[in-house]
Parts: C-alpha cells; sequence; structure tokens
C-alpha cells in the first residue's frame, strides 16, 4: 500500500473516532420522585402473607388438634379437636335470662363473650325481642355423655349430623351460646330462624360480635345442620365480615376471606 493512501486512511479512522467522542452523553434517566407530580409510581405489592398461622398439630391418636385453644378465633369442627382436658380460665356466669334455674355449668361463658351476650340480649330486649339462653359452656365429659346418649337414641349416623362429638364441640370453647324463645317454646329447633327473634338475632348478633354459627345451606363447609340458635362469640369485627359476606368461620379462618 502506497504510504499516501496509508496516512489518509489514518487520519479518516482518527476523524471519525473523535467524533464518535464528540457525540452528547445520553441524557440521564430521569426518576419519579413522588406522586406529587401526577407521575403514579407503581408501588409492588408485598407477597401474600399464608392466611393463618398453622394452629393445629397432631395428637398422640392421630387426631387434628387445634393449638390456640384460648383465641376467640379458635375453629373447632368434626376436623379440628380440643384437648380433652381443655378449660377455658375466664368462665362467668352470664346476666341474660334461662329458662330454668340454678348454678350451671352451662351459664357460664369465657367472660369477653358473656358481657357481649349480655349486651346482645339488652338490645334485643329494647326491640321488643324476647330472648332466652339455654346452653353455653359444656365440659368434654357433657359432650361425651350427651353424644353417647344420641347414639343410643338415634343411631351413630343421625347423632353425628346434630351433635358434636367429644372434644368437636364449640360450647367446650366457652365462646358459644344456644339461643331460643317463648315463641318456639324454649326449644332448639330449626323454625326458630324464622320467628321474629330469630330473624332479630341472624341480622343483629354481629353488632355484639357473635355469627350463627351453622348457616343454612353451608352444610358442606360446616359439617353441621342449619343451627339458628347456635351463636359464636367471635368479636366485632370478624362477625362483621363473616355476615357482610355471607361467610362461615372455615372460610374466615382457613381461606382469609
Ligand atoms: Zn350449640
Amino acid at each position: 500500500m502506497p504510504r499516501r493512501i496509508t496516512v489518509l486512511l489514518l487520519i479518516l479512522l482518527l476523524v471519525s473516532a473523535l467524533g464518535a467522542c464528540s457525540l452528547k452523553p445520553d441524557p440521564p434517566v430521569e426518576v419519579p420522585s413522588g406522586n406529587g407530580d401526577g407521575v403514579v409510581v407503581p408501588v409492588p405489592k408485598p407477597p401474600k402473607p399464608p392466611t393463618t398461622p398453622d394452629t393445629t398439630y397432631i395428637g398422640e391418636d392421630g387426631k387434628v388438634m387445634v393449638s390456640d385453644v384460648d383465641s376467640i378465633l379458635v375453629l373447632v369442627n368434626k376436623r379440628r379437636n380440643l384437648p380433652p382436658t381443655y378449660v377455658p380460665q375466664d368462665l362467668v356466669r352470664v346476666a341474660v335470662p334461662f329458662p330454668f334455674e340454678g348454678d350451671q355449668p352451662r351459664m357460664y361463658l369465657r367472660q369477653e363473650a358473656a358481657r357481649a351476650l349480655e349486651e346482645l340480649f339488652a338490645a334485643a330486649l329494647s326491640a321488643g325481642i324476647e330472648l332466652y339462653a339455654t346452653s353455653g359452656y359444656r365440659s368434654y365429659e357433657t359432650q361425651q355423655a350427651i353424644f353417647a346418649a344420641n347414639v343410643a337414641k338415634a343411631g351413630e349416623e343421625e347423632a353425628n349430623k346434630t351433635s358434636a362429638r367429644p372434644g368437636q364441640s364449640e360450647h367446650q370453647t366457652g365462646l358459644a351460646m344456644d339461643v331460643t324463645s317463648p315463641s318456639v317454646r324454649y326449644r332448639l329447633v330449626e323454625s326458630f330462624g324464622s320467628t321474629p327473634e330469630g330473624v332479630w338475632l341472624e341480622e343483629n348478633a354481629h353488632l355484639y360480635g357473635f355469627i350463627v354459627r351453622y348457616p343454612q345451606g353451608k352444610e358442606h363447609i360446616t359439617g353441621y345442620s342449619y343451627e339458628p340458635w347456635h351463636v359464636r362469640f367471635v368479636g366485632k369485627d370478624a362477625a362483621t365480615l363473616i355476615f357482610s359476606r355471607g361467610l362461615t368461620l372455615e372460610d374466615y379462618i382457613l381461606y382469609g376471606n
């Protein structure tokens, strides 16, 4: 290659390199500083936490046992058992009318539930609704006797539909009460649900922290037939959400709905 051409090429290369160097650098990327200028900064959602911590363990006999026994949101059903030895430590006698006399364990509830039930009954009375309580706290041993009696009377399959096996009754939590009225002669019957008392109870229980625990049409979730008389204390927030969305306690606790 002639020397002159080589020099020319070198000059060309040099010029093009300088040209490249003189190009302006890209402008800095502007990072939006907030929402004040109308720019919406997408905030990534944190991962959803598990709906509930695991509140069960496997007992010695292979049964699923609940560990949060003292929680007002404890979930007890045909798949989740209370230990036979569990007795709530804050049981108090509920000051509401009972259709019987004396001092019996079934007149007791845990303190928070008892006070809330008293408020519920007072509100009912002001609305001209006459409610009676019939069955609150029940020990493991009493439930054992009730279930055995129901099996003897109607067979195990029938007994299983309406009465709980020992360890699987909400009454052992001290957070549930069976409610009735003179209009159904103080019985625990489905027709209570369509009496003015039953309707009032269903519509107002949540305002005092209670839910009708075994609603109509939810037997496949709760494991129990419709029981318009059985109310369970869960606190006002949970009760209001469960009521307004038509949920069961199972939905609320297990699926976080
Ligand atoms: Zn009950």
